[in-house]
């Protein structure tokens, strides 16, 4: 930014020392960042008919008084005031928070003007402004800022007056000529003055998509920066694959891969052969067979002389991977062993030693995979499934571990389109978008509690159908005791319930490995034909008999997880159903459970939830790995996010990216974030 908009804001002519004090609590310390602080919302004071307002829309009505207004206090400070008025034939509440005072407009009969927010089901208007009378307003639509301390939207938004009148013509323009015609964007000093001055045209919403371009494009373009450097810099080891022998295994499957998995596989082992580093994610929902493309991605490292780890969560999970691997792979003499927590002393130092003499080809565990006594004769690819449940730190450990192998993330959880293009967008992205053939779609219903007896009919019928059936209990964070105590109930609830005529096993996280696997292969083989568990059975495990999942608590459960239970079932021929178990409280309890009976595509899914939750909260607060962006919002406007990315990769591959002065504002953001300094995003 050019010097004048880095002035500090005290150069404003009105603002002092105090008035600085305040906005730098904001993060307001310049000229610029002063301007370029945007409403958060406008007020729409043009009158307008309610049946043209959306629910949750800004509105400004006039109606007539129809009852005493009544107020009511809570504690000390708090109180709410309520008046029905008759706006257009239409009887309507208004409510007011902490405004008591505005009482005296509120005569019977007396004409009122209100603005505020339209609740559509309650028929309510929840009142931010309130006026006697008819207004109607000259400027109709104004802006409101977002204040903190001593500072109001009103005072706030003189000062910006005062910094545009004195700095407005000075806002460089930071994007090429050619782009605001390719995208018809007004340059950066209208769209500013715009947005402070809002007009009733489309003036205003093109000033945002600018402003919404220009900050996705300059976060793309770091994301896109560090990605082509990533691959400049890393000294991949291209492997020379025998693509003969991988057919040859492809074919020799005990199914055909569907064109999505050919598709993937091609991708990573492209990726392989390349003389850049692998950094991959691979996203498919859940069933969608990503386990045997992680087989035919090992196969093909392994018949180039060099090994694989494929690391997983849990212990039930790389046992699992274990044995559906060892059928595919043995044959061509390669050796997959286990190495978790529940492999100790003499078998561990066995493997360890066959592993670091290369004997062993493929180790397949938890993350005591990656811990430091394991070391790997020659470690050409490194597979981790369900990454979202490792840490940013366990992966970098992992892919330490060899010298520079490729690195694949598969992940169930698929991630919205906007966020994986965000967050890693310095990874390349492949999709699994393809259910293996004759897969059903999983009935799902959503059940009151006191429903039980019906559910545990219809599992019973299941069951005498040769079926099986999972319950699941709630896992709760805070108190892992409750939550096996859950089980255990459920567990002797069930198994009186049913009494000798089915079996019921038992799975929590505190029982031994040992019995772990006991229970789990009890399930497996049919000899117990329920299986009531904690979410340990959540990822990964596969009973294709298994047709029912009840899931306890439903309610506490993120849509994510939901999917990933449900998940366990519909993994072969025959029907299988879900039923939650939930009485939630909140709407946002029931529309999740609305969402689950209504969908089974996990993406459709993600970005369900992406809504309901909101970028922030998808990941865990901080992890999103998101800037704050001042306009923009991934959520909505993820079609200009999408643009820029392509833009910003094209930018940063143009061969004169780093010459031509047309592109100077660019490079310099980079400098600036410290892009070029080596540091890297992992
Ligand atoms: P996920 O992607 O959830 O890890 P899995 O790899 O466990 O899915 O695969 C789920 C099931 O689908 C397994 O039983 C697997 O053998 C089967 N499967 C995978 N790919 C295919 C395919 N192309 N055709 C038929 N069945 C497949
Ligand atoms: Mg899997």
């Amino acid at each position: 930014m050019n010097h004048i908009m880095s002035l500090p804001v005290t150069e404003v002519k009105g603002v002092g020392e105090e008035t600085a004090k305040q906005m730098a609590g904001m993060n307001v310390h310049t000229v610029q960042d002063l301007i370029e602080h945007f409403p958060f919302r406008y007020e729409d004071y043009q009158l307008k008919d309610l049946q043209d307002t959306k629910h949750d829309e800004r509105v400004t009505v006039v109606g007539v008084v129809q009852s005493e207004p009544s107020i009511r206090y809570y504690g000390k400070k708090k109180n709410r005031l309520s008046v029905r008025l008759l706006v257009n034939q239409i009887l309507i509440t208004v409510t007011f928070f902490n405004r008591a005072f505005l009482k005296k407009y509120f005569q019977i009969g007396q004409e009122v003007t209100v603005t505020g927010k339209w609740d559509q089901h309650r028929m309510t208007i929840a009142g931010s402004e309130c006026y006697p009378g008819r207004v109607e307003k000259e400027q109709t639509i104004v802006p409101v800022y977002s204040v903190s301390g001593k500072l109001t939207s009103k005072s706030l938004k003189k000062y910006i007056y005062q910094a545009m009148q004195q700095y407005g013509e000075d806002i460089p323009e930071v994007l090429p000529e050619s782009f605001l015609e390719k995208y018809k964007l007004p340059t950066k000093r209208e769209a500013i003055y715009r947005l402070h001055y809002p007009s009733k045209d489309e003036a205003t919403k093109h000033a945002r998509r600018r402003m919404v371009y220009e900050e996705f494009l300059f976060f793309q373009l770091k994301m896109q920066a560090y990605r082509k450097i990533n691959r400049e810099q890393s000294v991949g080891v291209p492997l020379m694959l025998d693509r003969n022998k991988v057919r040859d295994f492809v074919s020799g499957l005990p199914f055909p891969l569907t064109g999505a998995q050919k598709r993937v596989v091609k991708d990573i082992l492209h990726d392989i052969e390349s003389d850049y580093r692998m950094n991959r994610l691979l996203q498919g929902d859940v069933g969608s067979g990503k386990t045997i493309v992680a087989a035919v991605c090992m196969y093909a490292v392994v018949q180039a002389g060099k090994q694989a780890a494929l690391m997983v969560p849990t212990e039930i999970l790389a046992e699992q991977h274990v044995s559906s691997l060892k059928p595919l792979l043995e044959p061509f003499g390669i050796e997959v062993e286990l190495l978790s927590g529940s492999v100790k002393g003499k078998k561990r130092r066995e493997r360890l030693e066959r592993l670091e003499s290369g004997e062993m080809h493929i180790a397949v565990g938890t993350h005591a995979l990656i811990q430091e006594d394991v070391i790997f004769h020659d470690l050409g690819l490194v597979i981790t499934d369900e990454q979202h449940r490792f840490g940013v730190e366990q992966r970098r450990v992992l892919r330490d571990k060899g010298e520079h192998p490729d690195v694949l993330f598969m992940t169930a959880t698929p991630i919205p389109r906007t966020l994986a293009i965000s967050v890693f967008g310095d990874m390349d992205v492949s999709i699994i978008d393809e259910m293996p053939a004759g897969r059903k779609v999983i009935e799902t219903y959503w059940a009151k509690h006191d429903m039980l007896d019906r559910v545990l009919g219809f599992i019973e019928k299941e069951l005498q159908a040769g079926r099986q059936a999972y319950v699941i209990c709630p896992l709760i964070e805070e108190s892992e005791s409750l939550d096996v105590q859950n089980a255990i109930d459920v567990h002797a609830i069930l198994q009186q319930h049913y009494g000798g005529k089915f079996k019921v096993g038992l799975m929590h996280g505190r029982l031994h490995p040992k019995e772990k696997d006991e229970v789990m292969e009890a399930f497996s083989e049919n000899s117990t034909q329920i299986l009531v568990s904690t979410t340990v059975v959540e990822v990964g495990v596969n009973v294709p008999n298994a047709t029912v999942m009840v899931i306890y608590d439903a309610e506490r459960f993120g849509l994510a997880q939901l999917h990933q239970l449900r998940g366990r079932v519909g993994r072969g021929e025959a029907q299988s159903y879900c039923i939650l178990l939930a009485d939630p409280k909140s709407e946002v309890g029931k529309e999740r459970m609305r969402i689950m009976t209504e969908t089974n595509d996990g993406f459709v899914l993600s970005e369900r939830d992406l809504e309901l939750r909101g970028p922030g909260d998808f990941f865990g607060s901080k992890q999103s790995g998101l800037p704050n962006f001042k306009v923009a919002d991934v959520v909505h406007d993820y079609r200009a996010l999408e643009v820029a990315r392509q833009d910003a990769a094209e930018l940063v591959n143009k061969a004169d990216f780093f010459e031509n002065p047309v592109y100077s504002y660019f490079r310099k953001h980079l400098e600036e974030s410290g892009v070029f300094a080596g540091e890297k995003l992992d």
